[in-house]
C-alpha cells in the first residue's frame, strides 16, 4: 500500500508528526519498533510540559498519547526502520525488519535519540546486573540499597531524585564541579538528604562479582584522589547519540549524527522531514519534540501539495 507520509518513531514528535497528517486528511502509517511514549516511557516525572500542573508521570503521557491516536485512523505499523530508499518516481521505500517494506510520498524522521553509554570498563559486563540507563524501570530493584548516578544534566538530577526516594542512599557523580541541570532540579539535589555529591569526578571503573555490580571506582580530576563507593547499582546519563543511521546518507547530518533541519524541519534530501531528538539543535524536550512534529507534518503537508500541484 502507498501511503501519504511515513512517520518513523511514536515518541512525542512522531505522535505529534501524525496526528497533525492524518487530520489533514492524509493516509499515514506510524513505524514503531517498540511502545508508543519514547523516552517519556523511561522518566518518573515530568514537571515542565503544560497542562500537568501536579506533574505527570512518563507512562500516564505515554498512554494519553495513545488514546488521542486512537480517535485516527493512523495506520500503526510494527517494525524497526532499517533503511529508507529514495525511488526513481520520488517516492521512499522503508526497508523495515521482518523483511516488510512500505511506501510512502514523505517521510517524517522521529526516531529521537538513546543514551549514549559512559564508556567504562565494567559498564558492558554488568549491563543489566547492576549498570542501568532507566531509574523509572529499574529503581525499584534498588530499594533500600545505595546507587551511584552519573552525569549532570537535566536527566540525571531528575533521576538521582527520583532514585532518593526509593533506595537508602544515592551518590551523584559528575566530571565538572557545576551541573547543567536546570536550577530548580539543582536546588532539590541540594535539600535531599540522602544525596551525596561526588563532583570533578570520572568513573574509572565498575567493579562487581557474579551477582552484580558491587562498587564504583572513581577519580577526582584536580588531585587524581581515587576513591571506590560500594554501591548496587549505577545509572548512567551522559548525553543522549541521535538514532539516524538508517537514514540515506543524502540527508544531512552533523558530527555526532543528528540530522540537520531548517525551521520548518525540511532536510537535505527532499521529502524527508525530522524533528524531535533526531535534530541537530540546543533543547531536547517533549514540548519541543512535540513543536517539530507539527512543523514537520505541516512542512511535509505543503511538499505533497506542491508535488501533486
Ligand atoms: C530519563 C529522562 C528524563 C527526561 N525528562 C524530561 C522531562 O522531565 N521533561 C521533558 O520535557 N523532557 C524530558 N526528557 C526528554 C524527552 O523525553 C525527549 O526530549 C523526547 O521524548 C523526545 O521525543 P522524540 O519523539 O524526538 O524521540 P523519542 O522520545 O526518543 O522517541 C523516538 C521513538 O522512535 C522509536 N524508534 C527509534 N528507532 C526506530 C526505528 N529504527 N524504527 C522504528 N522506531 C524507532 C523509539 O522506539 C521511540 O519510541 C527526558 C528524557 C529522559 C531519557
Amino acid at each position: 500500500m502507498l501511503y501519504d507520509a511515513a512517520v518513523i518513531g511514536a515518541g512525542p514528535a512522531g505522535v505529534t508528526a501524525a496526528l497533525y497528517l492524518v487530520r489533514s486528511g492524509l493516509k499515514v502509517a506510524l513505524v514503531e519498533n517498540s511502545a508508543t511514549g519514547g523516552q517519556i516511557l523511561s522518566t518518573a516525572e515530568i514537571e515542565n510540559y503544560p497542562g500537568f500542573p501536579k506533574s505527570v508521570k512518563g507512562w500516564e503521557l505515554a498512554d494519553l498519547f495513545e488514546a488521542h491516536l486512537a480517535n485516527y485512523s493512523v495506520e500503526r505499523v510494527r517494525g524497526q526502520a532499517l533503511s529508507v530508499e529514495k525511488q526513481e518516481n520520488g517516492n521512499f521505500l522503508l526497508n523495515l525488519s521482518e523483511d516488510k517494506t512500505l511506501e510512502a510520498c514523505t517521510v517524517v524522521a522521529c526516531t529521537g535519540a538513546r543514551h549514549r553509554p559512559l564508556g567504562a570498563p565494567g559498564e558492558e559486563a554488568f549491563a543489566g546486573k547492576g549498570v542501568s540507563y532507566c531509574a523509572v524501570c529499574d529503581g525499584n530493584f534498588y530499594r533500600g540499597r545505595d546507587v551511584a548516578v552519573v552525569g549532570g544534566g537535566n536527566s540525571a538530577l531528575e533521576e538521582a531524585l527520583y532514585l532518593s526516594r526509593i533506595v537508602n542512599k544515592v551518590y551523584l557523580i559528575h566530571r565538572r564541579d557545576a551541573f547543567r541541570g536546570a536550577m530548580v532540579y539543582q536546588d532539590k539535589i541540594r535539600e535531599a538528604a540522602n544525596i551525596e555529591l561526588v563532583t570533578g569526578s570520572v568513573v574509572d571503573e565498575i567493579r562487581g562479582g557474579a551477582a552484580g555490580v558491587e562498587a564504583v571506582a572513581v577519580r577526582h580530576l584536580a588531585d587524581g584522589a581515587t576513591r571506590t563507593i560500594p554501591v548496587d547499582g549505577i545509572f548512567i546519563y551522559v548525553g543522549m547519540e541521535p538514532v539516524s543511521g538508517y537514514l540515506p546518507e543524502e540527508v544531512n547530518r552533523d558530527a555526532a549524527g543528528f540530522v540537520l533541519t531548517d525551521t520548518e524541519m525540511v532536510t537535505s534530501l527532499p521529502g524527508i522531514f525530522a524533528a524531535g531528538d533526531i535534530r541537530a539543535k540546543r533543547c531536547r524536550q517533549v514540548s519541543s519534540a512535540v513543536g517539530d512534529g507539527a512543523t514537520a507534518a505541516t512542512a511535509a503537508f505543503s511538499y505533497l501539495e506542491q508535488r501533486n500541484a
